[in-house]
């Protein structure tokens, strides 16, 4: 079991907060790389963008490390996050997450015809749709940069925590579609570890966690394998008996 101090992990949750701030922040740069609507729209061209080259590592990652983008990198998350103490309720667990995996479905079933209707991958441009690189460079596009924001707050304000992430994202689907192969394979990965018999039932990492999970009752069952966990560490990094952490074997 790997420990760490107090400190240490207090300047981890510091370290994920600044990134998810930067990674905001560089919006107006990183908007089109991150995407999906970019993909389709470069598809119905034939062209593979850097969106999708983007989307595909992620995949490739989320292999050995699952959602940590989400909780670590991603704009959209950063977000939810930033809005989060407006967020009253949590996510009931439930249909309403398996809604998410619909729409990574439809997502890529269109993209499929898409390109079979271009003819194929016809050219590769990593720069598609951007102005020297940037994403937002006209009053148009920040207004409907504006309204997705507004969007995804309204999700995730009537549905609980980080709403957007665990109903409607269509990234999120492909990255737990990518944790399921690694459990099938069995090779070893990013997780968290649980001792249920260091645990206090003090609940802060129930309460910290920004998915909303009940991350007390996964401790208990000594089950910490959840597809709407985004690896962020927040319960590790807040339990005061280190009853969680961060572990990087085959399981
Ligand atoms: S269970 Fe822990 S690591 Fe997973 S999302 Fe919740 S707080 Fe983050
Ligand atoms: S924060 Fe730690 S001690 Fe408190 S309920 Fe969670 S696992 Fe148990």
């Amino acid at each position: 079991m790997s420990e760490i101090a107090t400190s240490q992990r207090f300047s981890r949750q510091k370290i994920r907060k600044w990134l998810l701030i930067l990674s905001f922040v560089l919006l107006p740069v990183t908007l089109v790389y991150i995407s999906p609507v970019i993909i389709l729209m470069g598809a119905a061209e034939g062209i593979a963008t850097g969106s999708m080259i983007l989307f595909i590592l992620l995949f490739i990652l989320s292999l050995a490390v699952s959602r940590l983008w989400c909780g670590w990198l991603c704009p959209m998350g950063a977000w939810q996050e930033i809005c989060s103490p407006v967020m009253k309720h949590t996510v009931e667990a439930g249909w309403r997450n398996y809604i998410k995996y619909g729409v990574t479905f439809l997502w890529l079933a269109l993209l499929a015809y898409l390109f079979i209707s271009a003819g194929g991958i016809r050219s590769v441009d990593l720069f598609y749709n951007t102005q020297n690189g940037l994403s937002i460079t006209s009053l148009t596009v920040l207004v409907v940069v504006i309204v997705i924001f507004i969007v995804i707050f309204s999700v995730a304000y009537l549905a609980g925590r980080r709403g957007f992430c665990h109903l409607l994202c269509p990234v999120a689907g492909l990255m737990v579609a990518g944790r399921k192969i690694r459990n099938l394979g069995g090779w070893p990965s990013l997780h968290l570890d649980a001792d249920k018999t260091r645990c206090i039932d003090c609940n802060r990492c129930s309460k910290e966690c920004p998915m909303g999970l009940d991350v007390h009752e996964m401790v208990q069952q000594e089950k910490m394998e959840n597809a709407d966990c985004i690896l962020c560490g927040s319960c590790a990094d807040s339990c005061p008996k280190g009853a969680v952490w961060y572990g990087w074997t085959e399981k």
